[in-house]
């Protein structure tokens, strides 16, 4: 038996991916690192090329590898961690582009793989990739001369609009970046969203395809029904789960769902958390186990089959906020045993 049935909606995705290059001046993108952020790169990364996304990005060469074998050959896919060792056959063999992040990894590529497209990512404060404008000035013009395809970078804090990061950030990227000539990318989801001025030629939104916040119009792409295993009565008194974190104080009825930390459902939402039977709220009671996570159905008319954890109800957003951490995580982690359809 699966710990539960995941369903995505790959026309909730289309519509995202439309919405956002509705709102974008240049190209849009699609970031479908992680496997497609949980979802499954292969489905995802079919259904936007249909959609029109010419564009994609994945953090290494391997995932880059298996996409390719899904989109067939005519997208982009840049992968974002660049030339790494080991890494040029599978790029060379499956006609993917690196972003090169430093003076190494250039080196290392034009060594390797001469004539072989590149991009270029810079570092314009986030300090996590990409060349800085010290090392970038350096070998600026021997790179220009090798026709990169994109000059990228990532913000920092664009979930936050008003952040005076955002501007700092921009004004960095045009200093390194203006009248070079080169394709330019600098937003993702966030980004995207701060309006125009962020777009350049191209934007990589990745969260808000797979409909996760600061995109606050996504459609949900991600429903997830948990199976009741079992129903019980537990009187006052009695308590339920690990460390007794939960006394029953008046007679209650307590429905167990197949599905716990091991399948992404972090233990940190504990007893915030909430499912529902159809538009019912039920809270979970007790700790969250490795595999069963129990809630209290006492109010509800009958016994549910099954219990929703996402879906129209509660987004990945509103989970993450129960387990303190972001939606990002909260679909990275969904596990390997739930049964996944997808709906078009
Ligand atoms: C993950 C990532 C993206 C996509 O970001 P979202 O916030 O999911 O839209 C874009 N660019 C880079 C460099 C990334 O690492």
């Amino acid at each position: 038996m699966a710990t539960g049935n995941l369903t995505i909606d790959l026309s909730a995705l289309a519509r995202n991916w439309r919405d956002l290059n509705a709102r974008s001046a240049g190209e849009t993108g699609a970031v479908v690192k992680a496997d497609g952020y949980g979802l499954g790169a292969t489905v995802v990364g079919r259904r936007l090329a249909q959609e029109g996304a010419r564009t994609f990005f994945v953090a290494a060469a391997e995932e880059g590898k298996i996409l390719r074998g899904a989109l067939g050959p005519g997208p982009e896919i840049f992968v974002f961690s660049g030339h790494m060792e080991g890494d040029t056959a599978l790029l060379r063999d499956h006609g993917l582009t690196p972003l090169l992040n430093s003076v190494d990894q250039l080196l290392r590529h034009v060594e390797a793989l001469p004539g072989h497209p590149f991009g270029i990512q810079l570092d314009t404060g986030m300090n996590r990739l990409g060349m800085e404008p010290v090392e970038w000035a350096a070998v600026r013009d021997i790179a220009l001369s090798l026709s990169p395809r994109l000059l990228m970078s990532h913000l920092a804090c664009a979930d936050t609009p008003s952040h005076e990061m955002n501007p700092k950030q921009l004004h960095a990227f045009r200093e390194m970046t203006d009248g070079l000539g080169v394709r330019r990318s600098l937003s993702a989801t966030g980004g995207l969203l701060l309006g125009p001025a962020y777009h350049f030629d191209l934007c990589r939104p990745g969260i808000g395809l797979y409909g996760g916040l600061p995109f606050i119009d996504a459609s949900p792409v991600v429903t997830l029904d948990i199976p009741v295993i079992q129903v019980r009565d537990v009187a006052v008194g009695e308590t339920v789960g690990y460390s007794n974190t939960w006394t029953a104080t008046r007679p209650s009825r307590i429905a167990t769902v197949s599905a716990g930390y091991a399948d992404g459902l972090i233990r940190a939402m504990g007893e915030n958390a909430r499912l529902y039977a159809d538009d019912r709220e039920v809270p979970v009671v007790g700790r969250v186990s490795m595999d069963l996570i129990t809630a209290d159905v006492t109010d509800l008319a009958d016994d549910p089959a099954s219990l929703q954890l996402l879906g129209r109800h509660q987004s990945v957003d509103t989970v993450a906020d129960m387990a303190g951490t972001i939606g990002y995580e909260i679909l990275t982690s969904l596990g390997g045993r739930y049964r996944r359809r997808i709906t078009e």
